[in-house]
């Protein structure tokens, strides 16, 4: 149930299960009762299907995602601004790591295709080499 589309307010969402697509403030995402900074966020049940679905966001210890661009990073990356958004706690936190602007992997903003008519994209040359 990948993420699309992600805007101040809400974030859309492709349940795998059924294919309906869904927008939801940013507000109904809640994480579990361990509330720490890399608990999981729930995202509510699917009202068509009823699936359930866990976005899990970068563990501290995570490697670097092995293929930049790709849609498993893409996506990831998603779901780890939802995440910085829902938790700024967090964020505070975490001041001081640096976080790659994401306008360099999505140029067309925080949206994403699902993942049958995705296409990498090349990320941007750095303007400071
Ligand atoms: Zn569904």
């Amino acid at each position: 149930m990948p993420i699309t589309k992600l805007d101040n307010e809400k974030f859309s969402q492709l349940c795998a299960n059924c294919e309906q697509v869904r927008d939801l403030p940013l507000s109904e995402l809640t994480t579990s009762e361990d509330d720490s900074d890399t608990a999981p966020l729930r995202v509510p049940v699917c009202p068509k299907c009823g699936a359930f679905e866990l976005l899990i966001p970068t563990q501290p210890d995570a490697q670097p995602h092995p293929v930049e661009g790709s849609y498993g990073h893409l996506h990831q990356l998603l779901v780890d601004e939802l995440r910085d958004r829902r938790r700024p706690a967090a964020v505070a936190r975490g001041k001081g790591k640096s976080k790659p602007p994401l306008s360099n992997l999505f140029p067309a903003g925080l949206v994403l295709a699902k993942p049958s008519e995705f296409r990498r994209v090349e990320r941007k040359p750095e303007t400071n080499d």
